[in-house]
């Protein structure tokens, strides 16, 4: 039996759905969202930010580490797990009530339970239908494995690694993307002998490769080992730990086995195949518009082709809910969608990579390349790194890639620059403040605009 008509029902409360929902709701909708297990989803309970709170705590571990340097007298005594969860739960859970606040104050049909698509404009949940004159389906995503690759026991994903109440002494990490980097950088810190293995030529590979090899440059300072362009073969654990074989016939034992080799999206039995919606390898096909094709069905998130990626799960669902409402939002360019791995040291992008860059614009292409070593904050962090700064000649900046300690911060000014196609030469007079890390974007805009003010030219 139908409950009762609404504007948009949502399947799925992550960071793509509930955006839609909160948007839905403050342009008058009326809104179902159906959850089955807590609002936030992967992004607020097992990604951005209980990895985030631990990338603090091993920030923090590295200062007391290092503290000496600075002249401040502490001493490194080891990491309490139990009270980084701790930390880190609080976060969580101060956030999570937030956004059940938010919810709740928007007049929102929460609902608790498993939905399945029954038709292109119901979904039910234990026996009651939601049915909705929009649907927007919003499920997410899960953590892949390989073929014959269990999880379990010693061999986990990044679900079970959250969790963990011990600190190994050692781990080996499955894969250098995003996920896989950034756990390494905690491990390390905290003490973990830390072993990456990547099927690519590079860590991070989705980067402008300069990014990618002056990450491999400072994890091998750091003492972070890796192995590229090496493939998994299989695992085994016993009591004391695991033993990971390559396809090149070596083999590596360590306490655990993180496996951080993507995320598939969460689509399989929800009904979408049955209602006709077009779906390419488990994703969910939508155009620019985020419309499936199939009556008034919206898809947004992890479950869309395209970066995986938080901010763009909360954009596509205010595009979709702006869209149902009549307002013809701009589209979103996938390219201009800022990206920030936050190991130490972080890398922070937007826009095309040098490679991308010159198969679009060919000689036209113009870079320019600031060392942090000359920015005093940096100097006084302590931190190595870079900004470059893609441009195209007699046009405008069309990539931004960082590295460097708190690089992510510097992302919000990147981003601008690349979505409003500013030029170099409009940026350089522009005051960046000193003595702040943002002052490289400043100098990287003087370089490309053909002025460097901190150059020995
Ligand atoms: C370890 C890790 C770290 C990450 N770090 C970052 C980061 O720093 N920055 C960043 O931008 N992104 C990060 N991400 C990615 C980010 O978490 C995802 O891109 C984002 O959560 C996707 O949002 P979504 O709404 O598509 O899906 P999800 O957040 O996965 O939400 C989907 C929701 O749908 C619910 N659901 C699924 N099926 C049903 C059903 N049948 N019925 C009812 N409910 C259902 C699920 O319970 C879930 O709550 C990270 C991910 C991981 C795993």
């Amino acid at each position: 039996m139908s409950e009762s008509m609404y504007d948009i029902v949502i399947l799925g409360g992550g960071s793509g759905g509930y955006a839609a929902a909160l948007r839905g709701a403050q342009l008058g909708m009326k809104v179902a969202l159906i959850e089955a297990d807590k609002v936030g989803g992967t992004c607020l309970h097992r990604g951005c930010i209980p990895t985030k709170a631990l990338l603090h705590a091993a920030e923090v571990a590295d200062m007391a580490r290092d503290s000496g340097h600075f002249g401040v007298n502490a001493t490194f005594e080891g990491i309490d797990m139990e009270r980084v969860n701790t930390y880190k739960d609080q976060i969580i859970g101060k956030l999570h009530k937030g956004l059940q606040g938010l919810v709740g104050h928007h007049n929102i049909t929460y609902v608790t339970g498993w939905g399945t698509l029954v038709a292109p404009d119901t979904v039910e949940v234990d026996g009651t239908r939601y049915q909705g004159r929009n649907v927007v389906l919003a499920s997410g995503s899960y953590s892949r494995s390989l073929p014959g690759l269990e999880i379990g026991g010693r061999v986990m994903t990044s679900d079970q690694a959250l969790t963990m109440d011990w600190v190994p002494k050692s781990a080996i990490v499955l894969g250098g993307g995003v996920i896989g980097v950034e756990f390494a950088s905690v491990w390390k810190s905290f003490g973990v002998d830390v072993t990456i293995i990547e099927a690519l030529p590079h860590l991070a590979p989705n980067e402008d490769e300069s990014l990618s090899k002056a990450l491999e440059r400072a994890f091998r300072k750091r003492k972070i080992a890796f192995k590229l362009g090496a493939r998994f073969s299989s695992v085994t654990q016993d009591d004391s730990g695991v033993t990971v074989s390559l396809e090149d016939g070596s083999t590596l034992q360590a306490d655990i086995l993180l496996v951080a080799v993507g995320r598939g999206p969460a689509t399989a039995n929800l009904g979408y195949e049955e209602q006709g919606i077009p779906m390419e390898r488990g994703f969910v096909l939508a155009n620019e518009r985020l419309h499936t094709g199939v009556a008034n069905v919206y898809a947004v998130g992890d479950i869309v082709p395209g970066l995986q990626l938080a901010h763009r799960g909360f954009q596509q669902g205010i595009f979709v809910a702006e869209e149902i409402a009549g307002l013809e939002p701009a589209t979103i360019v996938e390219s201009g969608i800022p990206r920030v791995t936050y190991c130490d040291p972080e890398l922070a992008s937007v826009g095309l990579t040098e490679k991308q860059a010159r198969e679009k614009y060919g000689d036209a292409v113009t870079i320019s390349e600031v060392n942090l070593a000359a920015n005093g904050k940096s100097g006084i962090l302590g931190t190595a790194g870079f900004i470059k700064l893609v441009g195209v000649k007699d046009g405008p900046i069309v990539g931004v890639h960082m590295i460097g300690a708190r690089m992510g911060e510097q992302v919000g000014e990147a981003q601008l620059l690349v979505n409003w196609e500013a030029y170099a030469e409009d940026v350089a007079p522009l005051i960046h403040a000193h003595p702040t890390q943002n002052e490289a974007m400043g100098e990287a805009a003087l370089a490309l605009a053909g002025k460097p003010l901190h150059a020995h030219n």
